[in-house]
């Protein structure tokens, strides 16, 4: 018999959510190998936006869950969930897109989302600080908010490991061999053996695991960056909503008394290096400036507390994957979403290997064949990623 029922490799967001909803579900034996530390691959170093306004059925659930679930997660272990709610305005720049929000705005509500289109007159009286004259609207979710990352993962760590979860850090996967039943997996802290195996190694990991086996994984990383202001212009509120201006690629959220600004160069394209820590493209942050100036005049000048790149996970749709392509190897990822969507990515995960079977969500915006067949959706909110 195996010495684990599963065995998860990669310790971020995705495969300790799995781990933990696995164990909740009165699974027993099960590990989690990272090769780093847990949580310092993409989702230590992301912004941490928990966004529910998604653009296809699959974003706008797995948001609401997760949002949910954070909680719910800081509830069940008595600390701070480390989520805020200060509400999310997604900003259109042009009657296509308004035209495109504002279908949106019926899916969430009819997924149980508080969401509304607003009017640029509105948006002047609601957030002032705002030149509301470059775009056509927005739409608006009061209970949309960010988390920090850092207390995220302490609180997932703790929860999975409280429920019999064995994490194994600086152990990383290097051979995958099928066996008559199960699998035996060569790390470099020794052989596993395991019924099953989910692969949530994220952008700088799962194709690499998926080649393991033979199983091509469409997923590949990009840069992505983010600035922090250490101080909050006078004219922008504490606590401020977040703002996602869509055609530009760039979004604000609060960071400590400051404002944390993060955006994607469209023109990006996937990094081959397999490092999670990139060159700041100081170029690209300077073409933007004049956008994010003009959008929010009074942050123009204002003097930058930190800076920092990361490898962000993308798919080809920016949609997930939640799948079994081989008995008993699963793949899991978050189409660059890993934040928002992972508590629920791990509980549909869980289901699948309990259940055999992923409710509520439509199969071909989840399945991993959609790619090969060249059947694909794509989530209409989303950073810009390369094609
Ligand atoms: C700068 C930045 C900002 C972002 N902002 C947001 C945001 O605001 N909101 C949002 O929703 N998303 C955001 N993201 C994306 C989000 O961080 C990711 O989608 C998410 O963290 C992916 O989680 P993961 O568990 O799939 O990957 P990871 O966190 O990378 O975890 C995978 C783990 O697998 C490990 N691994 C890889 N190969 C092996 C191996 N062979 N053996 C063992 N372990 C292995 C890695 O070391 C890693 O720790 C951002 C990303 C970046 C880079």
């Amino acid at each position: 018999m195996a010495a684990y029922d599963v065995l998860v490799i990669g310790a971020g967001n995705l495969g300790l959510w799995t781990a933990y909803h696995l164990a909740k579900r009165g699974v027993q034996r099960i590990a989690v190998c990272e090769r780093s530390w847990a949580g310092y691959g993409a989702t230590m170093r992301s912004a941490g936006i928990m966004r529910q306004q998604g653009g296809s059925e699959t974003a706008v659930k797995l948001g609401k869950w997760s949002r949910e679930l954070y909680q719910q997660l800081g509830a069940e272990l008595g600390v701070d969930s480390g989520f805020r709610e200060v509400g999310y305005y997604v900003v259109a720049s042009s009657p296509m897109e308004k035209a495109v929000f504002q279908r949106l705005v019926e899916l969430r509500t009819a997924n149980g989302i508080p969401n509304e289109w607003l009017e640029p007159e509105e948006l002047c009286t609601r957030v002032p600080y705002v030149d509301w004259s470059r775009f056509v609207g927005a739409t608006y979710t009061p209970t949309d908010g960010y988390v920090e990352p850092a207390i995220v993962m302490r609180n997932i760590v703790m929860a999975a490991r409280a429920r019999g979860v064995e994490l194994f850090e600086q152990c990383e996967v290097r051979v995958i061999e099928p066996l008559q039943s199960g699998y035996r997996v060569e790390t470099s802290r020794g052989v596993f053996e395991a019924e099953r195996i989910v692969n949530a190694a994220g952008p700088r990991g799962a194709r690499r695991i998926g080649e393991l086996l033979g199983i091509d994984v469409p997923v590949a990383a990009s840069r992505h960056m983010v600035v922090s202001f250490p101080e909050r212009p006078v004219e922008i509120p504490p606590a401020f909503p977040m703002m996602f201006v869509l055609a530009s690629g760039f979004y604000l959220r609060p960071d400590e008394q400051g404002v944390l600004l993060g955006f994607s160069n469209p023109l990006e394209q996937a990094d081959p290096s397999d490092r999670f820590l990139l060159d700041f493209d100081w170029n690209y942050f300077e073409r933007l400036r004049p956008e994010w100036e003009a959008t929010i005049p009074s942050l123009a000048g204002k003097t930058i507390g930190r800076a920092w790149t990361g490898s962000i996970d993308y798919t080809p749709d920016q949609l997930p994957i939640i799948d079994e392509p081989r008995f008993g190897f699963y793949v899991l990822a978050a189409g660059g979403h890993g934040i928002m969507w992972g508590p629920g990515l791990g509980m549909k995960m869980a289901e699948l290997i309990v259940e055999e079977r992923v409710s509520e969500l439509p199969a071909e915006e989840i399945r991993l064949s959609r790619f090969a067949e060249g059947q694909l959706a794509a989530d209409a909110i989303h950073l810009p990623f390369p094609h």
